[in-house]
């Protein structure tokens, strides 16, 4: 058969809760009990929008759709008024009279675009990022939706994926608190308040892992590196209250995800106490017919139901091939109901049944969309996502004193760019180009001169003498250079993370006029930028900043604010070093230059060209007496850790504090340091902070045998830093009961 057999399983789950207590279940039981095979079905099916002058509409004859109890929701319908319409007919029209979900992949921002959720990881600012979740819902609510397909907690180590934009990066620990943080700021605190959104943690599991970096490719994977690396955001999402969850294109070791009943029956669900609903990827049940793994339109739908997939995302497969399997034996009916009932108590907890036109609010959408507060929160949080990679001679921040600027490259005034992919209703008009923002900030004194000099790839050079020219009559260049937004997304993968040729050749052009050069990166995936690296000054990663782009820029160019980002991902010399991320084991042969049998390469140095934790800011930061309270403590016991951390330059300044931990010895191999907590300070010029860190057993515990967690006596060592390649270092002692 297709079972992954997993081993029974204590990562400290939940029992698996009563799917019919109190008036949740009376609600939907009896809802159940009334319904037609057909009407079952439909509330399986989620149906897909389309674009219009007026806004995004139901499809062609999906009013009648609606109306005969074939649909449960919809992906990309919304706007107040005409979702509070197309609710009115499920509502009013349709038999049994059950509200529609209204579902939108709202990934970072509604209108108000925020920075790629790559960069939002990289502010290593929970509070920030639960709040741009939260703006996101405010808006999204009031435009009719209530379901959200994000966050995406896929850990990536390919930064060939495309849809490495999309996550948290390469950790785990770092992957399962910001989606924590997503998932309470779109579900907010209470689900039936009107301005909540039923977050959906996706994708389940591994999607990261695809061979080659090509999206949706095979994905083999070690058990225990499923349970270490990619599992622990999704559990850390389902112990966070996330409502729903998307199962991955890709199969794990021979089973396609949207087959997977060990994973999703047993592990989410019965070890989880996972309640929620699962929600197929875009055409996903269907497309097992393409894995290989069902002949039919029915055995797909069988296997999908049966893995307990519970809504078809726009196939059809669920309304159009179920029922006669139902009918002929094939498929138990039961398998049906329960999904059946996880979608309406989804509509519940939202309190749709109570009032089913709540979130489509015209008043609250045309008050609280693109509001000067949300701006603000955008424009505050892509600052603290701007990583400064490299700052010699202190060339940044700018003077804003200078008399001529040049502004240059295919980045500097692209409105679309800014947004990075997956904008949700982000619109370009709405965007502030660096361009627009450093004009602004220098006001009419200063001259800022622009040229795009070359576009973001091809062969046309004519461009660059322009932009030689503006650069010799300024006092400072700053190149926008970079990814285009498509070129992090999904299905856009590369097999290179160079800068394309056009653009390396308009920063050497560039820099050949002596001028003083800053390089601000866009992109949604590390670069191997090593020429920019050996040749240019100061470089700025922006990724994709969203809608307030050109203003956060100019204030951390400028010095209003210093740079604070630091990366959630590390960035390779070449793609050649890939996989290549901080928390890899040590093998036998650590890489040694000297020595020749060692784990290295011939051609490049094996460490990466900025390590992941890396980012500078306009002072400097000294640690010191790093120190454990108890340096020997009991199997269970937690340890308080200390670092002081002084602000040893001449200006203010935040720091990512970063506390990682080794087992030193252990049944198993473990990695040479794994982030175990971060805490975002602020600190003046002098000053000084005693920050504590406690290290919870569950830190120190490694997966045994049978992938229990357990604490194994010995020394473990700890390490903090403002980077996880620059830390300073104690240990303690567990010691045997
Ligand atoms: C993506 C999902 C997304 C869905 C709906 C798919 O192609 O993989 O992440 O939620 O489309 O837009």
């Amino acid at each position: 058969g297709l079972v992954l057999l997993l081993p029974a399983l204590a990562l400290g789950q939940a029992a698996a809760s009563d799917p019919a207590s109190g008036d949740e279940g009376a609600v939907v039981e009896s809802l159940l009990a009334r319904m037609t095979l057909e009407e079952k079905l439909g509330q399986l099916t989620q149906s897909r929008g389309r674009g219009s002058d007026t806004g995004p509409r139901v499809p062609e004859g999906g009013e009648a759709q609606i109306r005969a109890g074939q649909i449960g929701s919809f992906l990309g319908v919304y706007g107040a008024d005409y979702s509070r319409q197309m609710q009115q007919v499920a509502v009013e029209e349709s038999r049994l009279g059950i509200p529609l979900l209204f579902a939108h992949d709202v990934i970072h921002g509604f209108r108000t675009t925020f920075p790629v959720p790559l960069a939002e990881a990289a502010s290593f600012d929970l509070e920030a990022v639960e709040n741009a979740a939260r703006i996101a819902a405010v808006e999204a609510t009031a435009h009719g939706l209530h379901w959200t397909f994000a966050p995406m907690v896929d850990i990536a180590r390919d930064p060939r994926w495309g849809r490495i934009v999309e996550g948290a990066g390469e950790d785990p620990y770092l992957g399962s608190r910001m989606a924590e943080a997503r998932v309470r700021g779109f579900q907010g605190t209470d689900l039936t308040a009107p301005d909540t959104l039923l977050a959906t943690a996706k994708h389940f599991v591994a999607y990261g892992g695809a061979e080659g970096g090509r999206d949706y490719n095979t994905v083999d994977v070690s058990e225990r590196t499923l349970h270490e690396v990619y599992l622990p955001p999704f559990k850390a999402a389902v112990a966070a209250g996330v409502q729903s969850i998307m199962p991955a294109f890709n199969e794990v070791a021979g089973v396609p995800m949207h087959a997977h009943r060990p994973l999703i029956e047993t592990l989410l669900r019965e070890q989880w106490g996972f309640d929620g609903v699962l929600v197929s990827d875009y055409n996903a049940v269907q497309e097992l017919m393409q894995h290989g793994v069902a002949a039919t339109r029915t055995d797909a739908a069988i296997l999908g139901l049966e893995a307990g997939v519970d809504i078809d995302m726009v196939s059809g497969i669920y309304l159009e091939d179920v029922a006669e399997a139902v009918r002929d034996g094939r498929l138990d009916e039961a398998l049906v109901d329960a999904s059946v009932r996880r979608v309406l108590r989804a509509k519940y907890r939202l309190g749709l049944f109570d009032d089913p036109y709540r979130y489509s609010d015209p008043a609250r959408e045309a008050a609280m969309t693109l509001t000067p507060a949300h701006r603000e929160a955008a424009r505050e949080l892509a600052r603290k996502s701007f990583v400064l990679l490299k700052n010699d001679g202190d060339t940044l921040p700018l003077s804003k004193r200078l008399r001529t600027v040049a502004v240059i490259g295919p980045l500097a005034d692209d409105r679309r760019q800014m947004l990075g992919n997956w904008a949700a209703a982000g619109r370009p008009e709405d965007a502030v180009t660096p361009l627009d923002g450093i004009r602004a900030a220098l006001g009419p004194d200063v001259r800022v001169l622009h040229a795009q000099g070359a576009e973001i790839d091809g062969d046309d050079v004519s461009g660059l003498d322009e932009a030689v020219r503006i650069a010799r009559q300024a006092d400072a260049v700053i190149l926008m250079l970079g990814e285009d937004q498509e070129m992090s997304a999904e299905a856009n993968n590369r097999t290179t993370l160079d800068l394309p040729d056009v653009q390396e050749e308009l920063a050497q052009a560039v820099q050949a006029t002596g001028k003083p050069v800053v390089a601000v990166l866009f992109g949604g995936r590390p670069l191997s930028v090593n020429w920019l690296h050996d040749n240019v000054p100061s470089i700025l990663m922006a990724w994709f900043p969203g809608v307030e782009a050109g203003n956060a820029l100019a204030d951390v160019l400028f010095g209003d604010h210093a740079p604070s980002g630091k990366l959630p991902v590390t960035f390779p010399r070449n793609v050649g070093q890939v996989p290549i991320h901080y928390n890899h084991k040590n093998t036998g042969r650590p890489p040694d230059a000297e020595d020749k049998y060692t784990s290295k390469y011939l051609d490049v140095h094996w460490t990466p060209l900025y390590p992941f934790g890396h980012g500078l800011t306009y002072t400097r930061f000294r640690y010191d007496d790093l120190r454990v309270k108890t340096p020997r403590i009991g199997r269970g016991e937690a340890v308080d850790v200390e670092v002081t951390v002084t602000n040893a330059g001449g200006r203010a300044g935040d720091e990512v504090v970063q506390l990682y931990l080794r087992d030193d010895v252990a049944s198993f191999t473990r990695p040479v340091k794994e982030l175990r907590g971060f805490q975002r300070v602020t600190l003046q010029p002098g000053e000084s902070r005693t920050l504590r860190f406690r290290l919870e057993p569950e830190a120190m515990a490694l997966l045994d045998a049978d992938l229990r967690p357990v604490v194994e006596p010995g020394t473990f060592t700890v390490f903090a830093g403002g980077s996880s390649a620059e830390t300073s270092e104690t240990t303690f002692e567990v010691v045997a009961d």
